[in-house]
């Protein structure tokens, strides 16, 4: 079934998607454009499953334009590359992540920040400057232009490696942009989650000091025995947060839902920075007070640009960073994102496409 009113493109394409805010996925048979010159195209061989994807699927940005095809966590292989292109042979496995395209032109993509363009492209969920709507990564194939993919080194394993291109680069690039990684320096990762325990394993191999605030006890064991971090504290446990007080120098915060932050601030030494990653759909509740003793900030941070993507990405394949994964077929993922809604994911669901998606075609 073809998006009403959209036009039709020459590649028919098939993946899954969702028709309402109810988020329930099934078969879904849309085109694609032609290959342009300066694009590949590329066979989706493994894609994650990312909470913004159930947050677009449910509509809880109340921006979702249906049917909506999500993942952003793409690692595919180069089918067919346009005339003009130089970075990719066919062949390659190559990674896409959250962003297609961008205006190319200000000061963000001047920067290589495309992340922060304003006109930047969203692989799912967004219209591409032709006016079509992009579809994501839950489907067998997708065209990008070659500036917006990245190099996936042959020592990273393909599946594991999927979650990099959005939950890996998340976490990456606000650790190092306000200067929480390296040794000296103690950080604070709450929630651990598909982001949360990627950004564990960055963390230690940057060499800093990492403590994971948790609203789980149960992921105590997993955070200090797999993922390798310092420390470990409930949220919920007023003892353990009130001996932390004023210890982290940055916290990076990657709860999907509302939550209480005054408690995370007090965790901060002064000067301390809470950055936000998780995009809750309700507004926290601050007080001055608290940022002011103590010249403490909050901020955000969003994926990161594509040159400092690859960059991640070989970080990773150096230190041997992957994320931890549960492998799924394309006809488990309404009971994966079921799943994923309620936490019970350890730590990242990722779909092997190319083995099970066509089936579930009739
Ligand atoms: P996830 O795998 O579901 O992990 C989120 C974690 O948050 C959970 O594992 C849980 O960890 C904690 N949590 C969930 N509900 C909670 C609650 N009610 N109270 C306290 N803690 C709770 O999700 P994800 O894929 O890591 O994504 C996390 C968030 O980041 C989402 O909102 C997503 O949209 C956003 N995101 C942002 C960016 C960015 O660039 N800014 C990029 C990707 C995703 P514990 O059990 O340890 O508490
Ligand atoms: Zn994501």
């Amino acid at each position: 079934m073809q998006r009403l009113g959209e036009k039709y493109q020459s590649v028919e394409a098939f993946g899954w998607a969702a028709r309402d805010s109810s988020g329930h996925l099934s078969p879904f048979v849309f085109s694609r454009r032609e290959t342009g010159e300066e694009e590949v195209r590329v066979k989706v061989l493994y894609c994650g499953l990312c909470h913004s994807d159930l947050h677009c699927l449910k509509n809880e940005w109340h921006s979702s334009i249906y049917p909506l095809v999500p993942g952003h966590e793409i690692v595919g292989e180069v089918t067919e590359i346009g005339r003009k292109v130089s970075k990719f042979s066919i062949g390659d496995k190559i990674g896409v992540g959250c962003i297609v395209d961008s205006c190319r032109a200000c000061e963000s993509c001047r920067e290589d920040q495309e992340n922060y363009c304003t006109k930047s492209v969203a692989t799912y969920n967004g219209v591409h400057y032709d006016g079509t709507v992009n579809y994501g990564g839950y489907s067998d194939h997708i065209v990008v232009d070659e500036r917006y993919a990245v190099k996936i080194p042959h020592t990273l394993p393909l599946a594991s490696a999927a979650p990099l291109l959005c939950a890996g680069i998340s976490m990456y690039s606000p650790m190092k942009y306000f200067g929480l990684a390296g040794p000296g320096k103690h950080i604070g990762i709450v929630g651990l989650g598909g982001l949360g325990h990627i950004g564990v394993r960055f963390a230690k191999a940057f060499g800093s000091k990492v403590t994971v605030v948790s609203s789980t006890a149960g992921k105590s064991k997993d955070a200090l025995e797999i993922f390798g971090a310092d420390g470990f504290l409930v949220s919920t446990d007023e003892d353990q947060m009130q001996a932390a007080m004023g210890t982290m120098d940055g916290i990076i915060d990657t709860v999907s839902a509302s939550h209480p932050i005054l408690p995370l601030i007090g965790l901060l030494k002064p000067s301390g920075k809470l950055v936000l990653l998780g995009a809750t759909e309700k507004p926290f509740d601050l007080h001055a007070f608290s940022l002011i003793l103590g010249r403490k900030s909050i901020a955000g941070s969003a994926i990161g640009g594509i040159k400092e993507t690859q960059e991640m990405i070989n970080f990773a394949a150096e230190h041997g960073i992957k994320a931890e994964i549960e492998t799924i077929s394309m006809e488990y993922v309404n009971t994966a994102m079921d799943r994923l809604a309620k936490g019970d994911v350890r730590y990242r669901f990722v779909i092997d496409i190319a083995n099970t998606l066509a089936v579930t075609r009739s």
